[in-house]
């Protein structure tokens, strides 16, 4: 692609204080889901369900990057930027961080969001729905450690568990 039309900048959430004076930065949560599940079904439709998944991972994951770079780029400690993480995700209405399993060395981690943005009350599914949510830390654990992760959902409110619980584990080699 020679010249990106689209290409993302942080500058392109807007000056929500500007533009927004009487609404305020915040809208109701089945807009953000709607949007969400119609672009999944309409990228299914296309390409089929794999890269529907890929891209949304993707998505995320490009997504984690920005989110890092634009909150927690100064952050060196491992407990600073969870503490951190876990107050800007609750003030933000993403969810409820917790982390279960932290081997810095090993590179080893399981994490759960409750009352997640994304999934929870959903009907159940029998599948686990967060692949976005997965990119998306994956984006952040790359961002801090500069290594790269592979995350997976392991449960999901979708799936009867009431809580999201991903794995994070470093990719190595
Ligand atoms: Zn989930």
């Amino acid at each position: 692609m020679a010249e990106r039309k689209y290409a993302f900048s942080w500058n392109l959430l807007g000056d929500l204080e500007l533009g927004r004076p009487n609404l305020g930065p915040t809208t109701r949560l089945e807009v953000y889901r709607l949007m969400q599940f119609i672009f999944r079904d309409v990228i299914e439709q296309r390409f089929g369900t794999a890269e529907a998944d890929a891209i949304f991972y993707e998505a995320g994951k490009l997504a984690g990057c920005h989110f890092y770079q634009n909150i927690f780029g100064h952050i060196t400690d491992f407990h600073e930027f969870v503490k951190s993480l876990q107050s800007v995700f609750k003030d933000m209405g993403i969810g409820i961080l917790r982390i279960e399993k932290a081997d810095l060395e090993a590179g080893s981690f399981i994490l759960t969001v409750s009352e997640d943005l994304d999934c929870s009350g959903l009907p159940e599914l029998n599948y686990e729905i967060c692949v976005y949510d997965e990119g998306f830390i994956a984006g952040l654990m790359e961002s801090f450690t500069g290594k790269c992760f592979k995350v997976k959902e392991i449960d999901c409110w979708c799936t009867g568990d009431r809580t999201c619980r991903f794995t994070a584990e470093l990719i190595k080699g």
